[in-house]
C-alpha cells in the first residue's frame, strides 16, 4: 500500500463554509498528522465541493448525498448520480432518518428519499453513509418511533447493500441489531468527554467500528469549544483505545484497515 496514513477521519465536513478562510491549512495539518479524510456532502452543492476536495488531495475521498433534514426541497438525483460514479466517491450519503430534528409529518418523505439513496448506492455499487437519530422521546420506542429500527427495516429490502451508521448514538439494543446484520458504526470525539458511550464502545466487534470527527461539530478533548477539524480524529482514536483498554497504535491500525475494507480505498 503506497498510501501511508496512520489514522482516518471517515466523516467530516472540510467542505463547509467554516473552513473558507483556511481550508488548505486545515487539510495540511491533517496530512502532517498522518490523517486521511473522507469528506461528506449534505446536499448537491456540498457533495460537489466534497468531490472537488477529494480530486485535488491524494488522501481525501468523498461521500455524496442529501442529509435527511435537507430533504424538503426537490433533490436533483441525476446530479447526485453523475457525482457518485467518480472513483473518488466512496459512498452514498449522508442519508437516512433524523427523528430528532424533524416533525412527525416530515418522516414519510425522509423515508422515501432515504430509499432513493439506497437505490443509487445499489446502482453504482457503493456503500451507504447513514445519518440516523432517534426522536427526543425515543429511549426505546416513542410516538415518533425508533429511527434505527425504521432504517434497518427499510434496509432489509436491499440485503446486498453495505452501510455504516455514522455518529452512532443509539442504545445497546440498536447496536446489536446493527452489528448482527453486518453493518458498521463510527464514533466521534463525543466519546472523549462523556462516559455515555463506554459500554457501547466495549460492545462493538472491533471489525465493525470506524473513527470520525463530524467536523466542524463536536470537537474532542482537549479542543472543546473550538472548531473541530480532521486532524483531531487522533483524539477520538486514543479515546476508543483507552475505553476498550487496548493499545493506541493497534486500534489506529485496525480502524484504518476497517475503513480501507469498507470504502475499498486504494
Ligand atoms: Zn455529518
Amino acid at each position: 500500500m503506497s498510501k501511508a496514513f496512520k489514522y482516518i477521519d471517515i466523516h467530516g465536513h472540510a467542505n463547509f463554509p467554516n473552513y473558507d478562510q483556511d481550508r488548505e491549512a486545515v487539510i495540511e495539518r491533517a496530512e502532517k498528522a498522518g490523517v486521511a479524510m473522507i469528506t461528506v456532502g449534505t446536499d448537491v452543492a456540498t457533495s460537489t465541493s466534497a468531490l472537488q476536495l477529494a480530486t485535488s488531495h491524494e488522501h481525501m475521498w468523498a461521500v455524496v448525498g442529501v442529509h435527511p433534514t435537507d430533504t424538503k426541497e426537490p433533490i436533483d438525483f441525476e446530479a447526485l448520480e453523475r457525482l457518485s460514479t467518480h472513483p473518488k466517491v466512496v459512498a452514498i450519503g449522508e442519508c437516512g432518518l433524523d427523528y430528532f430534528h424533524s416533525k412527525l409529518d416530515e418522516i414519510p418523505l425522509q423515508k422515501e428519499i432515504f430509499e432513493k439513496h439506497i437505490q443509487l448506492a445499489q446502482k453504482v455499487g457503493k456503500p451507504l453513509m447513514l445519518h440516523v437519530r432517534n426522536g427526543k422521546l425515543a429511549g426505546a420506542v416513542s410516538s415518533v418511533g425508533n429511527a434505527y429500527q425504521d432504517a434497518l427495516h427499510i434496509l432489509k429490502k436491499y440485503p446486498q447493500i453495505r452501510a455504516n451508521f455514522h455518529f452512532f448514538a443509539g442504545s445497546l439494543g440498536d447496536l446489536k441489531n446493527i452489528t448482527e446484520r453486518g453493518y458498521s458504526v463510527s464514533f466521534t470525539g463525543v466519546i472523549s468527554f462523556t462516559s455515555d458511550y463506554d459500554e457501547l464502545l466495549r460492545s462493538v466487534p472491533i471489525t465493525q467500528m470506524m473513527s470520525e470527527t463530524d467536523c466542524p461539530f463536536v470537537p474532542p478533548v482537549p479542543y472543546r469549544g473550538k472548531r473541530n477539524e480532521p486532524a483531531y480524529v487522533v483524539e477520538t482514536v486514543k479515546a476508543i483505545a483507552r475505553i476498550r483498554g487496548e493499545d493506541d497504535a493497534v486500534i489506529a491500525e485496525r480502524l484504518v484497515e476497517n475503513a480501507k475494507n469498507f470504502f475499498k480505498l486504494d
